[in-house]
């Protein structure tokens, strides 16, 4: 495989590849590579000037065996229908992964947010959400935030939804403000997944987690949450990134006063307990014990991971380690908790999320936390179960077999249907 190949040539290969290792046909394998079914709509919106546009929107539906279908809704100009079936098929084995009754799906709308204004965001996501009425629904297919969406478009869609159909259904997308139905713990809920699960790979690796030595790279929603629960667990942070640069102390950062500094100025660069300044090709290759990529997908490509240093790396970003960088980090051992169980904690709140909606009676936080440490513990148990049983090396390789074979049972259970 290329480090450019098409996204969803990369999820094709990813199946065929862990597919080697179990006892399933290659007529079901054909069937675990394709989206059931894409819908491609164009949306025509009044813009403020009074104008008529047109966007280009997608979601692909890609497997409902395990239950309704469930991915979120990007808006970003690069979106594609390849982008689109892949990611779909991402969230079919990052459910399976974490056991949680769902299939997967995706959606977007091929548009840069920032050169429209409030008014037309809205028009654009409640056509979108029209268009979407006959395919999702609680049972069917539950949208959520992903890039360039939030809260804010979650509730436009619910409230669209809810109009058409003349009723109340929380449950049909997560991601939700509280107020509108959404969980406690959901916005850390990807940060304390990254960690539980590196906390796991430490166990199982024989490695201390106190005293540990950690670099983060990206200081959003997934990196801050990370470098801070990991922190409270005792490791050192001694370096955190974001798009302006790296700061590092070889004696620690303090997680919570280096997201006051970027809350106050914008950048964790200037940040005055620092003892240097780096780039973030040198955060990624710092010799520490873990290494948490919370930033963007390819960040380490092939020719940087023959320099990375790290025991184990947890991905809280979605593929942010192109494949070739993977076959380089597994020549050198390190081991790499792959995205689909690291950073599930988001997905597995949002099933939280839905069920407590569903039965319209609301968790502590507490209770959040408790259940979704009970799932990623296990999802950690049966990887490495997989890996001892079958001698896989490559915990990237173990997950899908975990997982594709999750989806292959209930396929087979299910019985044939035309
Ligand atoms: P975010 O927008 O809150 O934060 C992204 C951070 O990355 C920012 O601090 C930004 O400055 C930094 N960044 C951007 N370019 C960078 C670069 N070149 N080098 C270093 N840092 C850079 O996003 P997020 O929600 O924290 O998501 C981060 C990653 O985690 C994404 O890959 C996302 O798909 C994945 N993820 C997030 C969730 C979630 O619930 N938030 C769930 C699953 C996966």
């Amino acid at each position: 495989m290329t480090e450019s190949a098409n996204p969803f040539e990369s999820l094709q290969s990813q199946i065929d590849e862990a597919a080697a290792h179990l006892d399933v046909g290659q007529d079901v394998v054909e069937r675990l590579k394709h989206p059931e079914r894409v819908l491609e709509t164009n949306l025509t919106i009044e813009l403020d000037d009074g104008s008529l546009e047109r966007f280009k929107a997608f979601r692909s539906q890609f497997n409902g065996d395990r239950g309704p279908y469930k991915g979120g809704i990007r808006y970003h100009p690069e979106v594609s229908r390849d982008e689109v079936k892949a990611l779909s098929g991402w969230m079919v084995y990052k459910c399976a992964t974490v056991d949680i009754p769902y299939g997967g799906g995706k959606g977007g709308i091929v548009v840069d947010p920032r050169a429209y204004s409030d008014a037309e965001l809205e028009r654009l996501t409640r056509a979108f959400a029209k268009e979407l009425r006959p395919m999702i629904g609680e049972d069917r297919d539950i949208p959520a935030p992903d890039v360039n969406t939030g809260q804010r478009e979650m509730n436009w869609i619910k409230d669209t939804y809810e109009t058409l159909e003349n009723t109340t259904a929380p449950g049909v997308i997560t991601g939700k403000h509280l107020e509108s139905g959404g969980s406690e713990g959901r916005v850390e809920a990807t940060g304390r997944s990254t960690v539980l699960a590196a906390r796991e790979a430490f166990e199982h690796l024989g490695k201390e987690l106190e005293g540990a030595t950690v670099a983060v790279q990206g200081y959003g929603n997934a990196g801050w949450i990370a470098a801070k629960l990991i922190d409270e667990m005792g490791s050192s942070v001694v370096a955190v990134s974001d798009s302006s640069g790296a700061v590092f102390a070889p004696d620690g950062l303090d997680p919570v006063a280096v997201k006051t500094h970027k809350n106050e100025t914008g950048a964790v660069t200037g940040y005055p307990d620092a003892a240097d300044e780096l780039t973030n090709e040198e955060l990624l290759t710092l010799d520490v014990d873990l290494l948490i990529p919370a930033a963007l997908e390819n960040a380490i490509d092939e020719d940087l991971a023959r320099d990375v240093r790290a025991d184990v790396i947890s991905e809280a970003a979605n593929g942010p380690i192109t494949p070739a960088a993977d076959g380089v980090l597994a020549e050198t051992d390190v081991f790499v908790i792959p995205d689909i169980l690291a950073n599930a904690g988001g997905v597995t709140v949002s099933y939280f999320e839905w069920v407590q909606n569903r039965q319209r009676f609301y968790w502590t936080e507490r209770k959040v936390n408790e259940e979704l440490e009970r799932i990623i513990v296990g999802a950690f148990d049966a990887l490495t179960t997989t890996m001892d049983e079958r001698g896989i090396d490559d915990p990237r390789t173990a997950a899908y077999v975990v997982a594709i074979q999750r989806v292959v049972d209930a396929y087979e259970q299910a019985g044939a249907w035309p």
